[in-house]
């Protein structure tokens, strides 16, 4: 049967544009041709740096933006043709959880109603079902049926995030979106919020999609991972076969980057200094290369390795299909 979500050949563009007229002078590439499948029960980490294109991505899926190409699919269905009861179905099977509680709460609204907000836009009318089911589910995320009453701010970081969680439940969804939901939090914090999201994705049978620029969490957390660069997804596969050996040296890098959990291994995570090029223009080849340190020079070249990657730049543009071990600039996927 089809995927609980197919996202095939997804791009978004940004135009960039200039003075009175607003010529468009060029584009953001924020997602750029991303394929990638959600399994029914699965946790997919969708993890890369800052910029990468992940919030976008996720964005587009919700329909919050609208797609500069390409198409998603929920249960084979494209969602650009569901209307009616199905368009509403869809709205309320997949929900968001982002980085910042707040942004899900208006401060004048007791958590009670705002984790019950969503039932009523999905047609439940009886105010006294919508009560029952919030105070069940705020005992579910590990808050007391009593605090529906309260307002937001009276709560911490950690419980607002707990609330954001119940309110994108309360809708019984199919599919999780988190954006980066425990990153603002402190590490005894984040692992509870793990913990829970753990909790209520094997009791509700919830599909995740988890965003997140540190592998180590979605080493913990996810079945499957996607890593993405530059707006393009470098490797896909099963979490311990991608990390345990990644394809990609971009992935290599990500996992470099993370202090190590093995008490044996002393190395010391080496930071991502460099910087990220720019996306409305990005490095012909694999948008990599530039950081890469697996370049390999050809036999027989003996150039400095800034040099090296200025002809292999131009090369890729010439000739994309003879390119050197490490400059392979089609995505591996090990599905
Ligand atoms: P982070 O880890 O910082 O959340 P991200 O992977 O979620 O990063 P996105 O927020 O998707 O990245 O952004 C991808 C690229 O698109 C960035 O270069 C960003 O500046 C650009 N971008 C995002 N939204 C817009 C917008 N509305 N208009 C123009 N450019 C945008
Ligand atoms: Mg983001």
């Amino acid at each position: 049967s089809a995927p609980l979500l197919a996202v095939r050949d997804l791009e978004r563009h940004y135009p960039v544009t200039e003075g009175l007229l607003q010529r468009e002078v060029g584009r953001i590439r924020a997602v750029d041709g991303v394929s990638f499948t959600v399994e029914r029960g699965e946790t997919l980490g969708l993890v890369g740096e800052s910029g990468s294109g992940k919030s976008t991505t996720a964005r587009t899926i919700l329909g919050l933006e609208t797609p500069t190409a390409g198409k998603i699919f929920f249960e084979g269905n494209d969602i650009d043709d569901l209307s009616g009861a199905a368009e509403r179905a869809f709205q309320r099977r997949v929900q968001l959880v982002v980085q910042d509680p707040d942004e899900a709460f208006n401060p004048r609204m007791t958590v009670g109603e705002a984790v019950a907000e969503p039932l009523a836009l999905h047609g439940m009318d009886d105010a006294d079902r919508r009560r029952a089911i919030v105070t069940d589910l705020l005992e579910r995320v590990g808050l007391a049926a009593a605090d529906s009453e309260r307002y937001p701010h009276e709560f911490s970081d950690g419980e607002k995030q707990r609330l954001a969680i119940a309110r994108a439940l309360v809708v019984d969804p199919d599919l999780l979106v988190a954006d980066e939901p425990t990153s603002a939090l402190d590490a005894r914090v984040e692992a509870e919020i793990l913990g829970l999201l753990a909790d209520i994705r094997e009791a509700y049978d919830v599909s995740i999609l988890f965003i997140s620029h540190n592998i180590d969490i979605v080493r913990r957390f996810c079945d499957r991972v996607a890593v993405m660069y530059l707006g393009e997804l470098v490797e896909t596969g099963p979490t311990d076969a991608v990390l345990s050996a990644p394809a990609h040296p971009y992935t290599r890098l990500l996992l470099d980057s993370v202090p190590s959990l093995d008490p044996t291994d002393r190395g010391l995570p080496e930071p991502l200094t460099d910087t990220v090029p720019d996306p409305a223009d990005p490095p012909t080849g694999c948008r990599f290369h530039p950081r890469c340190r697996s370049v390999i020079q050809p036999d027989g070249v003996d150039l400095p390795t800034d040099t090296w990657r200025a002809v292999a730049a131009f090369r890729f543009t010439l000739d994309a299909e003879a390119l050197p071990d490490g400059l392979d600039d089609t995505a591996a996927v090990r599905e």
